[in-house]
C-alpha cells in the first residue's frame, strides 16, 4: 500500500487506538473514514499548546494536484468540516480520507479551536462533521455511479 501523495509505502499503525496507515516520508495519514472524527481527537491530545477561541489558523494552500488511493481510485478534494484550512482528499469506494503531513496539525487546531469556542457547540460540531461527510459521500456515490468501481480491502 503506497501513499497516496509520494507514493512511498505506508505503515499501519495506531494513534491512540486508532488505526492509520502512516507515510513517514510526507508524514500523510491514511485513515478510514469512519475513524476519522476519533483520529482527531486522539491528536488533539497531543497538541504541545490548546489553540484559543481566537487563535488563527492559516489555511494550508492546496496544490490542485488530484491523488490517487492506494487501490488507484480517483480521490476527492473537499474542506475538513466546510472549512478552507485543510483540503483533504477522500476515496468513497475505500471509504478512506488522506490528510497531508502539513494539513494535519491545522485540522486538529481547527477542530480543537472550534471546541474551544464552546464545549457546547462540541455537539453541533460533530453533527457538522457528519452533515460534511454525508455530502461528499453523495456527491462521491453519484460520480461512482457513472464508472464501475472495485471495492478496497485494507487491512487498517
Ligand atoms: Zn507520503
Ligand atoms: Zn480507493
Amino acid at each position: 500500500m503506497s501513499c497516496p501523495r509520494c507514493q512511498q509505502p505506508l505503515r499501519e499503525r495506531a494513534v491512540d487506538g486508532v488505526p492509520v496507515a502512516h507515510c513517514a516520508s510526507c508524514e500523510g495519514l491514511l485513515v478510514k473514514t469512519k475513524h476519522t472524527i476519533r483520529l482527531v481527537q486522539a491528536l488533539e491530545k497531543q497538541l504541545e499548546t490548546a489553540p484559543t477561541k481566537d487563535e488563527v489558523i492559516e489555511p494550508v494552500p492546496h496544490d490542485g494536484v488530484t491523488l490517487s488511493c492506494p487501490s488507484g481510485h480517483t480521490m476527492v478534494s473537499s474542506g475538513y468540516m466546510g472549512a478552507r484550512i485543510a483540503i483533504v482528499d477522500r476515496c468513497e469506494a475505500c471509504q478512506v480520507l488522506f490528510i497531508d503531513g502539513r494539513e494535519v496539525e491545522p485540522l486538529v487546531r481547527q477542530y480543537a479551536r472550534t471546541r474551544a469556542r464552546g464545549d457546547d457547540r462540541r455537539e453541533h460540531l460533530d453533527k457538522e462533521h457528519e452533515a460534511m461527510s454525508k455530502r461528499v459521500d453523495a456527491m462521491l456515490r453519484a460520480r461512482a455511479a457513472t464508472k464501475s468501481i472495485g471495492g478496497g480491502g485494507f487491512g487498517f
